[in-house]
């Protein structure tokens, strides 16, 4: 349920509502908008009657909200969520790119990335330390070396980090090193790790489960708002079908309903959602043309030698030309590149 508060309501009038609210059991959540307030409220709202709140002071009225997915709902805020992360920004339509190695594989080759992207003018570099793998025999990752790596090129360059956590246990260690806690597609309905990432500060880039629907991944969202993190980025990485033409299927027909849906940023990783490399520039244009809010791509100096996805991973060349073609897409449709 939502109580949208008059655009003259006063601060108390706001806190008596969201008193009124806790004291009933359920959990208050104030959204300050443009124009006015407007209360979410959760927990079990239908099984108690809150339509008591319609006389407070300051009370617009009480809207119902009818999706399961309540804060991440656009019922619930219509307005764009943007995620600021300056220099840059993610959502309300902008465009941001962020661009890495699939995996920290050494200290040279993150600081050369680092300098690369930084001078390219993208603020955001991607690189796993902890690696989900199929398989328990390849390259597991660096771990927490991984991760003092990228802290490293942080403080270097000030270019800002996106990489995964696997475990609620690393948590912490992966807050030092990043700006964007990254969940997995194995990893998207792990609930106690989401539990535990609703109490971060830092914004969570949430990839879509290889098999899940639209509404279990924007419940999978609603987990890390309903315990109080509002910076959440969706990011579509392709889905199982019986397509073997291509590692996964990249369902740019979500982008769509996301917007209808939700007022959360998303974000298309056509890497994973390819897992050819010269299907990615193709994608990420398509992508863009789809009302996407950015690209999640793997590059790498030398993607024939990386240690995990070199066949989705493009070089710092093949960056370039993507990039030209996206500022070429996008003036046409009237979007900016971040
Ligand atoms: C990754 O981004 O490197 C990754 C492991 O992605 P996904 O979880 O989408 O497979
Ligand atoms: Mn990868």
């Amino acid at each position: 349920m939502l109580v949208v508060m008059q655009h003259q309501a006063s601060e108390e009038q706001i806190a008596g509502v969201v008193r009124a609210i806790r004291e009933m059991g359920l959990d208050a959540h104030p959204m300050p908008g443009a124009t006015r307030t407007a209360i979410g409220v959760t927990g079990n709202a239908e099984a108690i009657d809150a339509t008591r709140l319609e006389s407070f002071p300051g009370v617009l009225e009480l809207v119902r909200v009818t999706k399961p997915y309540k804060l991440v709902s656009r019922e619930m805020q219509p307005d764009d969520t943007l995620i600021e992360l300056p220099p840059t920004c993610i959502g309300a339509g902008t465009f941001t790119i962020i661009a890495g190695p699939c995996s920290v594989e050494s200290e040279e080759n993150i600081m050369e990335v680092a300098r690369e992207l930084t001078r390219r003018g993208v603020h955001l570099l991607r690189a796993g330390a902890f690696k989900p793998r199929t398989s328990p025999y390849s390259f597991q990752g660096m771990e927490q070396a991984g991760l003092d790596i990228l802290a490293k090129a942080r403080e270097e360059t000030g270019i800002r980090i996106v990489t995964e956590v696997m475990d609620a246990e690393h948590v912490s260690a992966v807050e030092d090193a990043a700006d964007i806690l990254q969940v997995g597609t194995r990893n998207m309905q792990n609930y106690s790790l989401l539990k535990r990432l609703a109490r971060s500060r830092h914004p969570v880039l949430l990839k879509r489960g290889m098999s899940a629907t639209l509404d279990e991944w924007l419940m999978a969202a609603e987990y890390l708002m309903a315990g109080g993190n509002r910076k959440v980025i969706l990011c579509e990485r392709g889905v199982r079908t019986f397509a073997d033409h291509t590692r996964n299927t990249l369902d740019l027909s979500v982008i769509p309903p996301v917007k209808q849906l939700s007022h959360l940023p998303i974000i298309v990783d056509p890497s994973h959602g390819t897992g050819r490399r010269d299907y990615v520039p193709a994608m990420a244009l398509a992508g863009l043309a789809a009302g996407a809010d950015g690209l999640m791509i793997e590059v790498h100096p030398d993607p024939q030698n990386a240690l995990s996805d070199g066949a989705q991973t493009i070089d710092f060349e093949q960056f370039d030309r993507l990039m030209e073609s996206l500022r070429q897409l996008a003036e046409p449709l009237g979007r900016e590149i971040n």
